[in-house]
């Protein structure tokens, strides 16, 4: 009879087809060696009893931000635990320079040794970055970034003529970047369609639709006649400013063949640009995203003033129907967190305040109790959005993201009729904060385990900081 370091029995296992089976798997050396019907428990050095729970892979969160308001080494330590609540084993962190993070600039030879060694051996996941290309000199970059385990490129439509207080209108002091415009778009996009074909495996850009001039006109509006809430803000950057930028970005990625991820889409009209844009052109590449939060909060009922506040905007009810019905109709790729702690609570002038908040320990939650339970989304296709597509999107499949021979052992003991009441304390943040406090969500990971160490169990975590770099994109072995 084969050993297996760890057996996980009793389970109903979520495959890769999206059929949910009664099964069990057998893990050695970090990897899943067996899937099957019945295997004996003796089997196992450690036994992990899975009844009355569903074994999914584990989440693969690709919009994540360690270190953008907090210490980097601090940020990874209590960021990734908060990951592991929400079924998460591996984060795909964005890092540029500039202000904040290292709030400094120069070359990423100097600037990227120095983020990977202040990471390492601070987080509970496995992890890997997305890198902005903010400078010209950083632009002849993106050889060598690829070359150390990069797969994937940022770039901030948005950043070009005011930043993100109202007060600061200083572009460059925020991006500490050369001439940061469509012209370096353009530039930073043929580099990456030049890396993307020589080598194998997907080498992308993550984009932020948002288009600067417009967001000026209407913050104007909306602050001249006193606008404070998160309903004044979601006008302030209204989904025809996203809707611009994806037609600038899109030219762009027509006339260089890149590759290109567009983030965290709020609003119907912004998805359906990108999902008209690609039925026009087979041979693009463009993947969409949407976050937990523009699935699962509104302007109107989510509490506390500027806690909410993000880029883009969360937006009214309708908004997020259209949203989950661009889901049913699979036109969002990817659902993920968009998570950066915020270290206090946020200043009560909206426009002053922090953008954006910590969500990763809710990816599983708000994904089965918005869209399982609520909306009746099956539960390969919860898994399709949080796990294997963004392993795709990242470059990580086959190694992350699915239950089959092979790959890491990554997964999520998901209890689909556990309620709980959110609260800071409950998702394990540094952020003192959250805007979905007091929302009940109706299923929960119990159980979160990366490469087959149980890193956290019952409300608890377990295991120790052993992620690791994930340098990508992931190349199939021969072993
Ligand atoms: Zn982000």
């Amino acid at each position: 009879m084969s050993r297996f370091d760890m057996v996980i029995v009793g389970g109903q296992i979520v495959l890769p087809t999206g059929a949910v089976v009664r099964g069990d798997i057998g893990i050695r050396d970090g990897k899943i060696a067996a899937v099957t019907d019945a295997l004996d428990a003796q089997a196992g050095d450690q036994v992990v009893d899975a009844r009355g729970r569903v074994v999914a892979p584990a989440a693969v969160d690709a919009h994540f931000h360690l270190g953008i308001y907090r210490p980097i080494d601090e940020d990874t330590r209590t960021e990734t635990s908060s990951a592991l609540v929400g079924g998460v084993s591996t984060v795909l962190s964005y890092f540029r320079t500039g202000k904040d993070y290292l709030n400094k600039s120069g070359p990423y030879r100097k600037i990227f040794p120095e983020v990977l060694q202040r990471v390492d051996g601070h987080a509970y996941t496995d992890y890997g970055f997305h890198m902005a290309i903010m400078t010209n000199e950083q632009l002849d970059e993106v050889p060598w970034l690829v070359s150390q385990g990069i797969g994937s490129f940022k770039y901030y439509m948005f950043y070009k003529a005011l930043t993100l207080n109202a007060a600061s209108t200083d572009a460059k002091s925020y991006t500490m970047a050369d001439t940061y415009d469509l012209g370096h778009l353009y530039r930073l996009m043929m580099n990456i369609a030049e890396e993307n074909r020589k080598n194998s495996g997907r080498i992308s850009l993550s984009i932020h639709c948002e288009n600067a001039e417009l967001i000026r006109v209407f913050i104007e509006a909306v602050r001249s006649r006193g606008g404070n809430d998160l309903a004044a803000y979601s006008e302030a950057r209204p989904p025809l400013a996203e809707s611009l930028a994806i037609a600038e970005a899109t030219v762009l990625a027509e006339a260089t063949g890149c590759p290109m991820n567009v983030l965290h889409l709020s609003s119907f009209r912004a998805v359906n640009d990108v999902v008209q844009w690609r039925s026009l052109h087979r041979e693009a590449d463009a993947r969409t995203e949407t976050t937990l939060h523009h699935l699962a909060l509104t302007t109107d009922t989510t509490p506390g003033g500027t806690g909410g506040k993000v880029n883009p905007p969360i937006r009214n009810a309708r908004e997020v129907d259209q949203l989950w019905a661009a889901v049913f109709r699979g036109e969002i790729d990817q659902v993920v967190s968009d998570h950066a702690a915020i270290p206090a609570v946020k200043d009560d002038d909206l426009w002053e305040a922090h953008a954006g908040f910590g969500g990763t320990a809710l990816l599983y939650p708000v994904m089965l109790s918005e869209g399982y339970h609520k909306r009746h989304l099956p539960l390969g296709k919860v898994v399709d959005l949080i796990s294997r597509n963004p392993a795709v999107t990242t470059g990580l499949y086959p190694r992350k993201g699915a239950i089959a021979i092979g790959a890491d052992a990554d997964l999520a003991l998901l209890d689909l009729e556990r309620e709980q009441t959110v609260s800071a304390e409950l998702l394990r943040s540094a952020q003192p904060f959250t805007p979905f406090e007091g929302k009940t969500l109706k299923g929960w990971p119990t159980t979160t385990i990366v490469r087959g160490h149980v890193q956290y169990d019952k409300g608890q975590v377990v295991g120790t900081p052993i992620g690791t770099f994930l340098r990508r994109p992931i190349v199939a072995e021969a072993d």
